[in-house]
């Protein structure tokens, strides 16, 4: 395998992990090696969009173990995701245990430290019962499956370009934004394709109200910094990233103060730094954000700045076992 060139894409591995619920109840724990699902043609995550899903990653250690990072953050995050569309929700030792389960069985398929690969963590819930009427389902599939994915970063830590859309909308201020919902993918699709095609990373969303307050940044969390200070928007419609709280957390560790508050967009203006923040890439640092509505560009440095840059490698250096995990965020799955 060449683990460094490894692309963000799915790549077929050994094992995936299900269970069903029927009767109102969750079953046993099934492992699988078939990639496909028989499905109802009247299925409920086909027609009326309840689908939800996770994404975290398990870590090959410079110490030999693996790890996880905040997987209990994920289980909550998805119990809330099923009681925003209906769904049974997953109990938080299932959940975790199924992570073990899958990561434990596919354990040739995680990629080494060295690599700055990872092995990435997919689970997914859906609604499986036959529906014609607007109504949730009876039956349910919880899987979950991973794929090894190549480092973010494949030049070093860097700095990307990012573009304001004004002409699309992810997530409504009382809608789905919140919960981790194949939907919103759905309305971001377009806006994403537009900016690549322009030779941005992301597309970056505004409030859907007002256009006048920050919201997130593509499929991330955004975050601004000046003055030794923290900022992250506070919003109904942005998806609560595990990460973003975690480099919170970091920032305080660090000495920062930290804000979660709206942002309006005049304050970019002010900022000495700015990220996008997942699981994916822990931080992407914000080179420049155009707006070209307004033809304003704001203008971050094409290299990260020293608080971005302290923060990823705290981060990843808890996720990697390297530094002290006074918080408690990882669990050891093999080792
Ligand atoms: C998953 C996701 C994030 C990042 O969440 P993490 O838990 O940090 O990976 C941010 N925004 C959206 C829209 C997401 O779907």
């Amino acid at each position: 395998m060449d683990w460094a060139n490894l692309a963000f894409g799915y790549r077929k591995t050994d094992y995936n992990v299900r269970c069903y619920y029927r009767n109102g109840a969750w079953g046993e724990i099934e492992t699988c090696s078939e990639e496909t699902i028989p499905l109802h043609m009247a299925a409920t995550c086909l027609h009326y969009g309840q689908e939800a899903f996770e994404g975290l990653k398990a870590y090959r250690c410079p110490d030999g173990k693996v790890r996880v990072f905040r997987s209990d953050e994920n289980a909550a995050r998805l119990q809330s995701t099923c009681r925003g569309i209906m769904m049974p929700e997953l109990p938080t030792e299932m959940f975790n245990e199924m992570v073990d389960r899958v990561v434990r069985l596919n354990e040739r398929w995680i990629p080494p430290y060295e690599s700055g690969a990872t092995l990435y963590i997919r689970p997914l819930l859906i609604g499986t019962g036959a529906q014609v009427g607007v109504h949730p389902a009876e039956e349910y599939l919880f899987l979950i499956f991973v794929t090894p994915v190549g480092p973010y970063f494949k030049g070093g830590f860097a700095g990307n370009p990012y573009v304001i859309t004004r002409a699309y909308d992810r997530a409504a201020p009382l809608g789905t934004g919140i919960y981790k919902v194949g939907g919103n993918y759905a309305a971001s699709l377009r806006a994403n394709h537009e900016a690549h095609a322009k030779g941005y990373a992301s597309e970056f969303y505004l409030d859907s109200k007002e256009k006048k307050y920050i919201d997130e940044c593509g499929a991330a969390n955004f975050f601004g910094i000046k003055n030794d200070t923290y900022i992250t928007p506070k919003s109904t419609s942005i998806l609560p990233s595990i990460t973003n709280k975690s480099l919170m957390q970091v920032a305080r560790d660090l000495g920062m103060k930290v804000e979660v508050r709206p942002i309006p967009e005049e304050e970019l203006e002010t900022f000495e730094e700015a990220g996008a923040c997942g699981t994916a890439a822990v931080i992407s640092p914000i080179s420049c954000l155009d707006d070209p509505d307004t033809g304003k560009r704001y203008d971050f440095g094409s290299q990260p700045g020293p608080w971005s840059t302290r923060l990823f490698h705290a981060l990843r250096g808890i996720q990697y076992g390297e530094l002290e995990d006074r918080h408690g965020w990882t669990r050891v799955v093999i080792g």
